[in-house]
């Protein structure tokens, strides 16, 4: 090699080049250049400094004194400037590299651009593949709609990092805020008229911003975000974000996750509400609204072992329309059924809060009254009879219509389900037997 030119500085920009490909931050890539003159010149006394205005002042070399170090290369890049200075006697080796030095900088700070970029790529990366797995998490497992409501709100106020964030549901009229989070103890904002809401951010519109002047003006102040839930053509909610704790507008990346994860939210409520649908189908009873016999059967096996652990009486009333075929035939189906739904308010209507009212099938109904001994039921069989009398004088086309009830008790006349409702039938039997309109007790039966 000629004495003009260092050996050590011939492939520095190659080997620079090397140190960002396996770079993955500034300073990573500035402690690996670094290295490699340090390698190279067998000393530590070299620093490099990165000034720039994102990262401001970063130096890369032993802490400590450098007062004597000399600066061998400087090099600026649009607004970020990179300088390397060393020891006098490492320094003056260096200098005679000049070109190559100048070239490895500039190689430097060029792919330090695309490092950059890359890394925020990746950044954004792994923020959505988290977020996502997040979302995936609330829709594996069931939840109530009410409770999806706040995971919605829980997790995207987490994953967008807000200050505050407020789910709105529709309901009537008006979109309602269902769920509201705030670091501020913000008041919960007002309901949004459903109409108005629908013409500024039509079903299937994307996340939007508050640049939006029509959307605007119906949310918050200091809406930043507006993210439609939207399944198919049906909205199912809108989440709107405030900004960001970190005082960052939300960017391209956000807005692209938001749309994502709106995507499974909608679908996670969606989801609830099915599920809620499906059991409420599944335990009502279509008729009168009342619980139908597989929800009453689970209810007194609850109360009833509830009853055991604390030693308390349950009562189950049955309750049997007199000759109600009869007026079926007379009357029609239609006029049966209205009957039947004007029993059911009845005995809704006689019932405290702790008790639980059910259609059996056919003109059977059962009542639980926990807490209640069968002396204690006749005082709701008392109410009830009085009411039913009413029925027919405010309905005059059902006449006088009778009930006939057999009351049994709990652990009395039987300790589980079965046990308890066979006694209350033996006890509705005997009172058919003795002519209706009349309630006889599991006991009275024997
Ligand atoms: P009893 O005094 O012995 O109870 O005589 P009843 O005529 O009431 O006889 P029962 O209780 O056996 O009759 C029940 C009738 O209820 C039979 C059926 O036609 C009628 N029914 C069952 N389900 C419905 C329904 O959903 N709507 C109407 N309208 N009638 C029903
Ligand atoms: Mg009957």
């Amino acid at each position: 090699m000629g004495s003009g030119t260092s050996p050590t500085l011939a492939n520095l920009p190659s080997a620079f080049a090397a140190a960002c490909r396996v770079s993955r931050s500034d300073t990573e890539l500035f402690d690996r250049c670094r290295d490699v003159l340090v390698r190279r010149f067998h000393s530590e006394q070299i620093w490099l400094t990165l000034d720039s205005p994102v990262t401001g002042v970063q130096t890369s070399g032993p802490a400590g004194d450098a007062a004597d170090a000399i600066q061998v290369a400087q090099l600026t890049s649009g607004e970020a400037e990179v300088t390397i200075k060393a020891e006098p006697s490492v320094a003056e080796q260096m200098g005679r590299g000049a070109l190559p030095l100048a070239m490895g900088l500039s190689v430097v700070l060029e792919l330090r651009g695309v490092l950059l970029e890359r890394q925020a790529t990746l950044d954004d990366a792994v923020f959505q593949l988290r977020a996502l797995r997040q979302v995936a998490r609330l829709l594996s497992s069931v939840h109530s709609s009410e409770e999806t409501e706040r995971l919605i709100l829980d997790f995207m106020a987490e994953v967008f990092f807000t200050r505050w964030a407020c789910l709105y549901r529709p309901s009537g009229k008006e979109f309602i805020p269902a769920v509201f989070r705030s670091r501020d103890e913000a008041d919960t904002p007002r309901p949004i008229p459903y109409s108005d809401f629908e013409n500024a951010l039509p079903p299937g519109s994307l996340v939007t911003t508050s640049d939006n002047v029509a959307i605007a003006s119906l949310l918050p102040a200091g809406t930043e975000l507006v993210v439609p839930l939207d399944a198919g053509a049906e909205r199912l909610a809108v989440l709107v974000l405030g900004p960001g704790l970190n005082e960052r507008p939300y960017g391209r990346a956000e807005h692209e996750l938001a749309g994502t994860l709106a995507f499974a939210a909608a679908i996670a409520l969606k989801n609830a509400e099915l599920v809620e649908r499906l059991h409420s189908a599944a335990t009502t009873d279509e008729l009168t609204g009342l619980y139908n016999r597989r929800a009453l059967e689970e209810r007194l096996e609850a109360e009833l072992s509830r009853a055991v652990r604390h030693e308390l009486n349950t009562s189950v009333v049955l309750i049997d329309i007199d000759r109600f075929k009869p007026i079926n035939d007379t009357l029609g189906h239609a006029a049966g059924d209205r009957l039947l739904i004007l029993l059911a308010d009845t005995l809704q209507q006689q019932c405290r809060t702790l008790d639980t009212v059910g259609r059996l099938g056919g003109d059977e109904f059962l009542v639980v009254l926990p807490m209640t001994s069968a002396d204690e039921a006749m005082v709701f069989v008392r109410r009830v009879q009085k009411q039913v009398k009413l029925i027919g004088e405010e309905h005059p086309e059902f006449g006088n219509q009778t009930i006939s009830l057999g009351i049994g008790e709990s652990p009395r006349h039987g300790a589980n389900v079965s046990a308890i409702l066979a006694s209350a039938d033996r006890a509705l039997y005997h009172a058919k037997r003795s002519g209706r309109n009349t309630v006889a007790i599991a006991d009275d039966t024997s």
